[in-house]
Parts: C-alpha cells; structure tokens; sequence
C-alpha cells in the first residue's frame, strides 16, 4: 500500500490526485521526514547567525 500526501493541504491519501485541491500528491516516504528535519536545523542556523 503505498501512502500519499498532499504538500498543499498536509493531507494523507492513497489517491494521486488531492481530493480537496486536485493538486498531485507525492507519496510520503521517510525521505520525507529528513528533509522536514533539515528544515527545522536551517532554522536553529539561522536563529544563531
Ligand atoms: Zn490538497
């Protein structure tokens, strides 16, 4: 089974499509949790610039 979510209305699905916005959804791999990881350090950098 292979999870979907909508970037736009932080969404999970299992459709390709948003049911709300019709947007494409991307499929929601742990991938995903790196880069949301990385997004708060870039904020503690920027924080201690
Ligand atoms: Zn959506």
């Amino acid at each position: 089974m292979l999870l979907m979510k909508c970037s736009k209305c932080k969404i999970y699905t299992l459709n390709k499509t948003c049911p709300v916005c019709k947007t494409k959804t991307m499929s929601a791999h742990p991938l995903k949790f790196s880069i949301e990881k990385e997004k708060k350090y870039g904020k503690y950098r920027r924080i201690s610039k």
